[in-house]
């Protein structure tokens, strides 16, 4: 199974502190972010929802 990681627009990593290097992704069922910037990982909780793609251009779904 592959993990697909898209980045967070806006979002500022916890550890580093730099913007737009976050990224989320899905790993047996929990969400979980990551830094690209200094490799921070968390898993997020589980309430709390992802935040919806910034990087989706069309509508591939609606097909
Ligand atoms: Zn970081």
């Amino acid at each position: 199974m592959s993990e697909v990681k898209r980045f967070i627009a806006g979002a500022v990593c916890p550890q580093c502190g730099v913007a737009d290097k976050l990224r989320m992704f899905e790993r047996a069922g929990d969400y979980y972010r990551d830094c690209v910037n200094c490799g921070f990982e968390e898993k997020m909780a589980f309430d709390e929802r992802p935040p919806p793609a910034t990087d989706r251009i069309g509508s591939d779904r609606d097909r």
